[in-house]
């Protein structure tokens, strides 16, 4: 089923929400069963970086659901007012306190289930110092052993990781990559 319905009370009005048809339209809305407000709902952007210093990586710990204490690449919705590229550089600051130079733009991922696509740029870390926000229990980096398969948060995660190990080894350069994940 898809995670994608946002709402159960009117925003307007407060009043109940019900998944309705509308009349010139083809699939369910969240319609106000009180004023008549229809909420239009579409994917949500979430964007973020994959932080490098020399050969490390930079992961965040979660101090927040979901995935509470998984180790996620610095990421979040993208605010209304800004950039892919500025939502990416402010989600590395807020959630790693970290330096860097954004790269290229380098996985799209469409993550249909919850309504989401995933966007994550290369970044450079300026200097190998960091601080954490508080959505952050701790932040470390990583050589590529050492990288906590088991407990990554997210398939988009463990995807982008693995696609950057992977360009690195071959010395090809870090194409974009595209992906649909399940
Ligand atoms: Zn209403």
């Amino acid at each position: 089923m898809f995670q994608t319905r946002r709402f159960q009370h009117c925003p307007v009005c407060g009043g109940q929400i019900e998944y309705r048809i509308p009349a010139d339209d083809n699939r369910e809305r969240a319609t106000c069963t009180v004023c008549g407000t229809i909420q239009y709902e579409n994917p949500l952007n979430v964007v973020g970086t994959l932080p490098v210093w020399g050969e490390q990586v930079l992961l965040c710990r979660r101090a927040i659901e979901p995935r509470l204490g998984k180790w996620t690449l610095p990421a979040g919705f993208m605010e209304l007012g800004e950039t892919l590229a500025q939502g990416a550089a402010r989600e590395t600051d807020e959630e790693a306190g970290a330096g860097i130079e954004l790269q290229d733009l380098y996985c799209i991922l469409n993550v249909v289930r919850v309504g989401q696509v995933h966007l994550f740029y290369r970044a450079r870390m300026l200097s190998p110092v960091f601080n954490p926000g508080p959505e952050t229990l701790e932040a470390k980096l990583f050589h590529e052993h050492e990288i906590p398969w088991e407990e990554l948060s997210f398939h988009t995660v463990r995807y982008t990781l693995e696609r950057f190990f992977e360009d690195r080894r071959t010395n090809k350069g870090f194409p974009l990559h595209t992906a649909d994940i399940a």
